[in-house]
């Protein structure tokens, strides 16, 4: 951006580490490298919009809930802020197994970005500043600050871009196109040519958001309640779960029908998906209404869940029919489904294009490889929601925090987190669409459940220093609890008498002939640790946390076992560290193509080589052949 001589300024505070970014990436970035000693600032484009949530009034669902107990662990800060500021909370597949067992809670949206901010604001070693950055200052390959619209120079040391959905973003409903950044905020319109500048690849997506209706407008008796959970499991393992205990608010279940497709097909010249007039590629696995209805013709209705924005507020966001049809359309089309024929608009559905980055320019510490000190992490890297980006603003920090540190950067691999396999697609799979987390990505998912993500992920927090000795101890006495206890029920028999016989009849399940351990017992699907309280007298008093570890230990030991041997098979590879000054056109039997896409992408491991798309088995083969001949 070009500036007038006397506005340039250089603010005479040096800062180590700059995070351009206050949403759900920066704040766990900013938090991150302020809480690890580094003297740290955040720049938002609006101080009002911190942790903002411009779509779905929720955290956590399939998949999400595992990465926010996963930032949990590690010292992350999003579990926290969602235990005091939910007004809903369900386990979602508690009928299915473990593996993907996973919490979701309806947030009070301004309750939870004002508990953020305060967060931030108090947070030693942190500032927060309203400026537009412009420019990424760069010398020799080396981040050296940034400069922001008035001209002002701040000098650092690394910087994290947590840009989000605000580069040179568009909004976009019917023939309606709006310079403006999600809910009518400021865009940032510089950075990108900066960037481009600096030599980095830039993507353009868009992702898109339904009306918000006057919950006065609604007639709640045409839809069906959805209840939160009488017992309610908070997401940050330090919540104490007497204090989530509150009463609910509810959501409400309707359904589009064939009215509403027919108007929506009547349209669909006027829609600017179809019309061209959006560029940017939307995320397959949240489609617009316009794309559910051309895409499953023949289905006759698609579900959409209303939900509270808030407590102190009339805002009704209208889940499953995010869109961006015109504003008549968007009033037919809302008014014909059950329970909103008299629905009153507050904010049109729109969809947002914004330019964000091919994250294969950075390496799985979210570092940029052609510019040094600088990071990423968010919707920037090409994800799609608020876990997604709070869990790669954590690592990011962490890491900006660290290297300045001079320590080891971190990288959770696959096998460890949800947040591993996250980043490792991003920096490795080609994507030319908004990434978003599933359980189906996560090849170790019956080890990754959220259950257990801080036997996982919180000795890497307390060595990384986010994680105090105190809450490190608590869970090393948890897992010694849970070993001990899986331990003596595994060596514990109860012979077939006639205390043992009423209970199994109690449940259904088959009489005993002979003795039998606890732990066979509880192997029955029809029981379970609790259910043999009667029968277990010598049992002691544990938590929940350590009963529900015990129950899976016990019920899904064969399957976790033979998963364990399958991540050893993966370390081997990717522990194998590919040297940094490698020469690939010196290994000749390797294809040209492999030649190519290794020396763009600079895989760090032989493990990350094979997911490259383009590099064969074939062509590890070879590469492992040469490396070996190298070490020698
Ligand atoms: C309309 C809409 C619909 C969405 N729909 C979905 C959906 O259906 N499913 C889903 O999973 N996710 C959806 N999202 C995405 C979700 O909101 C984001 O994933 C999440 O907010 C990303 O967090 P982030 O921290 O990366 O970026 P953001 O929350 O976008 O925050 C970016 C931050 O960067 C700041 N900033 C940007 N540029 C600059 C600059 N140059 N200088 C200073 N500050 C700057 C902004 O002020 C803001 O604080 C939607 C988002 C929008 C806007």
């Amino acid at each position: 951006m070009k500036y007038s001589a006397n506005s340039v300024w250089e603010n005479k505070d040096k800062y180590d580490v700059i995070v351009i970014g206050a949403g759900h990436a920066g704040c766990e970035a900013g938090l991150a490298a302020a809480r690890l000693g580094l003297k740290t600032i955040m720049f938002t484009v609006s101080i009002n919009s911190v942790a903002l949530m411009p779509c779905n009034p929720n955290i956590g669902g399939t998949s999400k809930g595992h990465l926010v107990r996963e930032i949990d662990a590690l010292g992350g800060e999003m579990g926290k802020v969602i235990d005091k500021t939910f007004i809903q909370s369900k386990m979602l597949n508690k009928s299915k197994g473990p593996a993907v067992h996973s919490l979701r809670a309806q947030a009070d949206k301004a309750q939870y970005s004002k508990t953020m901010r305060c967060v931030l604001e108090n947070q030693e070693n942190l500032e927060l500043k309203q400026a537009e950055v412009t420019d990424i200052l760069v010398e020799d390959g080396k981040v050296i600050g940034v400069q922001t619209y008035s001209g002002a120079i701040y000098h650092c040391k690394a910087v994290v871009l947590c840009t989000g959905t605000y580069l040179k973003s568009r909004c976009i409903y019917g023939e309606i196109s709006n310079e403006t950044g999600p809910d009518g905020l400021q865009a940032a319109n510089y950075l990108t040519d900066c960037l481009k500048n600096l030599g980095i690849e830039m993507y353009r997506f868009k992702t898109g958001t339904p009306a918000r209706i006057d919950k006065n407008s609604i007639d709640f008796s045409k839809m069906e309640e959805q209840f939160g959970d009488e017992k309610v499991v908070p997401f940050s393992f330090t919540t104490n779960p007497e204090d989530v205990q509150i009463e609910q608010a509810s959501c409400w279940l309707t359904y589009t029908n064939e009215k509403t497709h027919h108007i929506i097909r009547e349209n669909l010249d006027r829609s600017p998906l179809f019309s061209g007039m959006i560029e940017g590629t939307g995320p397959r696995y949240c489609p617009s209404i316009e794309d559910k209805v051309v895409k499953f013709a023949d289905k006759d209705r698609h579900q959409v869940f209303i939900e509270p924005e808030g407590l102190d507020t009339n805002e009704m966001y209208i889940g499953g029919m995010s869109s961006s049809l015109p504003e008549d359309v968007q009033y037919e089309m809302y008014r014909s489904v059950p329970g909103l024929e008299n629905a009153r608009i507050m904010r049109n559905a729109y969809a947002i294009e914004y330019d964000c980055i091919d994250a294969r320019q950075l390496y799985p510490t979210l570092e940029f490889k052609k510019i040094e000190g600088l990071y990423s992490g968010g919707q920037f890297n090409g994800s799609s929601g608020y876990e997604e980006a709070a869990a790669q603003g954590l690592i990011a920090g962490i890491n900006a925090a660290l290297k300045l540190l001079g320590k080891e950067q971190i990288v959770i691999d696959r096998s460890e987190g949800y947040i591993g396999v996250l980043i490792d697609d991003l920096v490795t799979k080609e994507s030319h669409e908004p990434y978003r987390m599933m359980t189906s990505r996560a090849e170790y998912r019956l080890l990754l459940r959220q259950d257990n993500a801080d036997q996982r992920l919180t000795k890497i927090g307390h060595k990384v220093g986010l994680i105090s000795d105190e809450r490190y101890e608590h869970l090393k006495l948890k897992e010694e609890q849970i070993l001990r206890e899986v331990e003596r029920i595994k060596h514990t028999n109860v012979g077939a008498n006639p205390k043992v016989q009423e209970l199994l009849e109690k449940y259904g399940s088959t009489p005993l002939n002979s003795g039998i351990t606890l732990a066979e017992l509880i192997r029955r699907p029809e029981l379970n640790y609790e259910a043999l309280a009667p029968i277990d007298e010598k049992r002691e008093v544990l938590s929940d946390e350590v009963i529900e570890q015990v129950n899976i230990y016990i019920k899904y030991e064969g399957y976790i076992t033979r998963q364990m041997k399958q991540v050893e098979q993966f370390k081997k590879l990717e522990t194998k560290r590919i040297p940094d000054d490698i020469d690939y056109d010196d290994v000749k039997s390797l294809r040209i193509e492999a030649v190519q896409k290794l020396k763009k992408y600079k895989p760090i491991s032989i493990g990350q080589a094979s997911r490259i798309s383009g590099v064969s088995p074939a062509d590890i083969s070879v590469l492992l052949v040469y490396m070996e001949q190298w070490r020698r």
